[in-house]
């Protein structure tokens, strides 16, 4: 009995793996065509300047919708999409849409807001990768200097020659860099003096029990004062709280970024809600 029960657990097993095999398989099958079937739209969220109380623009997120399993997270399809080569393309469609989307609301008469573009390591790596961007450009019209990177500190420190000679080149179209995460991966502080970037995003990880957590308001301490120090803005991720909005401010953090101040909006609800509503744009 003991040995039939084990056999059908094996079973269950190779069904299951096979289930996520399957899965997966069709996942990839699906993103391929995720862009011609027009599946992907791009949510914003709303970047708060801590100083003034103003709304400066807005990070754009990518969002896939199948119509049979519904909406994937790009937690989840980022990475499969770097493995099957198709972020680029998708990485592409990405900053065209998004700087289009800003120049529309430049031209709505809101022409200092600034658009913050999720970049993932391959995708940065890509030999077009810095005339992809010079391309969104063009074909939006926006001014380059409203236009933010962020890249983790993985891509960068991927092929780190490489990384540092695009950022430049990057910098010197007028686009702005940031690293996204800041504080997760292997943040080196020799290597943050050498990098051409212009704003840190901390982590989420390190705010969301900021107001009750000593070692928490120590970390987020620590890299405003590094961010004063050299000369970079420094922004803070996934604010959930008006605790520890008011704390970051004390602390001369720059900017934030979270649920306490706007959730992830679509194009028309950052109209409606941002741009036309009460809100106080810079
Ligand atoms: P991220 O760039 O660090 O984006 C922040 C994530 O935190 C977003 O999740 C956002 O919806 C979420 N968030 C914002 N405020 C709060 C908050 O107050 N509390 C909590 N708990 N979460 C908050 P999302 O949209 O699921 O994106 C996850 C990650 O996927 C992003 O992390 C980014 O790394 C990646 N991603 C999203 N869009 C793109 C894209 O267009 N290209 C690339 N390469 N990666 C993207
Ligand atoms: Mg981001
Ligand atoms: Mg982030
Ligand atoms: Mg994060």
């Amino acid at each position: 009995r003991a040995k039939q029960k084990g056999g059908n657990s094996v079973k269950l097993y190779a069904t299951k793996m096979n289930e996520q095999v399957m899965y997966r398989v069709e996942l990839e099958r699906y993103l391929r065509k995720a862009l011609e079937k027009q599946e992907c739209f791009l949510v914003y969220q709303p970047l708060l300047d801590l100083m003034t109380g103003k709304i400066i623009g807005s990070e754009a997120l990518l969002r896939w919708k199948h119509p049979k399993i519904g909406f994937v997270s790009p937690l989840e399809f980022i990475p499969i999409a770097e493995e099957i080569g198709f972020i680029h393309e998708l990485g592409r469609w990405v900053l065209t849409e998004a700087c289009m989307q800003t120049k529309k609301w430049h031209d709505l008469g809101f022409d200092s807001l600034m658009i913050s573009v999720n970049v993932s390591a391959t995708q940065f790596q890509h030999p077009t990768f810095f005339e992809d961007v010079q391309q969104a450009l063009k074909q939006s019209q926006l001014p380059a200097h409203c236009l933010h990177l962020e890249l983790t500190e993985s891509s960068m420190l991927r092929n780190m020659y490489y990384s540092i000679h695009v950022m430049k080149k990057l910098q010197q179209l007028g686009v702005q860099v940031s690293i996204d995460d800041f504080g997760t991966g292997y943040s080196s502080l020799s290597y943050l003096k050498n990098l051409p970037i212009n704003t840190l995003k901390i982590d989420r990880s390190f705010i969301y029990q900021l107001h009750q957590d000593r070692s928490d308001i120590a970390i987020v301490k620590s890299i405003i004062t590094m961010g004063h120090g050299l000369r970079l803005k420094v922004v803070a991720e996934g604010v959930e709280t008006a605790e520890q909005m008011k704390l970051l401010k004390r602390l001369k953090c720059h900017y934030a970024q979270g649920y306490a101040i706007f959730k992830p909006l679509s194009a028309e609800q950052f109209e409606q809600q941002v741009l036309q509503g009460n809100v106080v744009i810079q």
